[in-house]
């Protein structure tokens, strides 16, 4: 008899089991709209072209070799994706108030910060918005942090519940950890306007709570690298203290590269001096030191005017054609007079809708017509295509009816 005899299956990642029993589906008509990758219009993943280009130089270049980085990665990724969120004319980062940590994507970023909080914060108390990724308070309560909810989303409006939200953070205790997304928060596709982040700031400052920024999707909301950084900017430029856990996951489209970076803004170089020297203290003994290609890739890409330039308009490009296909579906809803208010799908901004959509329709919608989806109705628009849009409205169309 196995001494694991004992060991009971646990059920398959709510996110990622959708593509399990999508890959399960034998049918030809299938869509998988559960996981936030991107497809092109032929349905197929995307390999952008100025990451070819990169790897051809990696590749090319015989003096490169496969020694370990250092404990926080490749010191040049660091630095430019330092510069990336906060800005060429960051005056924290002339300031050396900004300590970057080379970090297993936005998952492991996150996980690095909250660990390195848990040990050395005075709150251990974490507010994230309900709903949110699903993976957040996971990762927050197995770093040693304790996971409380802040009102956002208000299902009657589809939109944010503003006032919700300033009087959950405006409750929450002094110095507790607040998450933010930074842009196309994920599942709602619901964000603040610049005016309530102005709020949300104020409020936050003046309670002394501490942001904790989840950028997994700048450039890829509005198609603008700097626009879609501009609620982590309004938090650093007051000179606060703020973490930010950045993703090229989707962005580059280098999801399974796993390259992130956890940077930590500090009121001091001192500070953030001392800060670096226990993130090191939390990595190590976690997995010794970060993969050295992705962030390769990165760094050749951000370092060179010619090949940031070509990123923009390939970015610009993934996040004009998601933007389409909402126009796309709004229509077809439309043309179908299906009953409901459907401008959500257009007002909503990233990668997901949150259609509204309740989980016996979403599994009405995989019985009868193959779509995956996360039973929250979740649809991820960057896996849709004027093809299968059609498919998608009869389904929609036939569950709501
Ligand atoms: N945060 C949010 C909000 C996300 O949607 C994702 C990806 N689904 C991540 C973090 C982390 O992704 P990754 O670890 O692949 O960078």
């Amino acid at each position: 008899d196995s001494v694991f005899s004992h060991v009971v299956r646990a059920p398959e990642d709510p996110i990622l089991g959708v593509t399990v029993a999508y890959n399960k589906d034998p049918s030809q008509v299938k869509l998988n709209l559960g996981v936030g990758a991107y497809r092109t219009e032929e349905g197929k993943p995307l390999v952008l072209n100025v990451v070819r280009k990169a790897e051809q130089q990696l590749v090319n270049d015989r003096s490169r070799v496969k020694e370990y980085l250092p404990i926080v990665g490749l010191a040049e990724f660091n630095k430019l994706s330092a510069k990336l969120i906060l800005g060429a004319d960051s005056p924290a980062i002339r300031e050396n108030r900004v300590t970057t940590v080379q970090c297993l994507s936005g998952t492991g970023s996150l996980r690095v910060g909250a660990e390195f909080l848990a040990r050395h914060y005075h709150q251990r108390t974490i507010y994230i918005p309900q709903p949110t990724w699903g993976n957040h308070p996971k990762v927050f309560t197995l770093a040693g942090l304790s996971v409380k909810s802040y009102r956002y989303y208000d299902p009657a409006t589809r939109g944010l519940n503003f006032q919700g939200l300033l009087e959950d953070l405006g409750s929450a205790p002094a110095g507790a950890i607040v998450l933010l997304h930074a842009c196309a928060h994920n599942p709602t596709g619901v964000d603040p306007t610049l005016q309530q982040w102005e709020r949300i700031r104020q409020l936050m400052r003046s309670k002394g709570l501490l942001p904790f920024f989840d950028s997994a999707y700048q450039g890829f909301a509005s198609g603008s690298l700097d626009s879609d950084a501009q609620s982590v900017r309004m938090f650093v430029a007051d000179g606060g203290e703020c973490f930010i856990a950045q993703s090229y996951a989707k962005n580059l489209g280098l999801y399974g590269e796993r390259v992130g970076a956890l940077s930590i803004v500090c009121k001091t170089a001192d500070v953030a001096g001392r800060v670096e020297s226990q993130v090191k203290l939390v990595i190590r003994p976690m997995y010794s030191n970060p993969p050295i290609h992705g962030a390769s890739i990165v760094a050749a890409i951000l370092r060179d005017r010619g090949l940031f330039n070509e990123w923009t308009f390939e970015l610009k490009a993934m996040a004009d054609r998601i933007i389409s296909m909402r126009q796309k579906l709004f229509d077809a809803l439309r043309a179908r007079g299906t009953p409901g208010d459907w401008s959500h799908i257009i007002k909503q901004i990233g990668m997901f809708t949150f259609t509204g959509l309740n989980p016996q329709q979403v599994a009405f919608m995989t019985k009868d017509y193959h779509i995956y989806m996360t039973s929250d109705g979740r649809i991820s628009m960057a896996g849709l295509s004027s093809k299968t849009v059609p498919h998608l409205a009869d389904a929609i169309h036939a569950a709501v009816t």
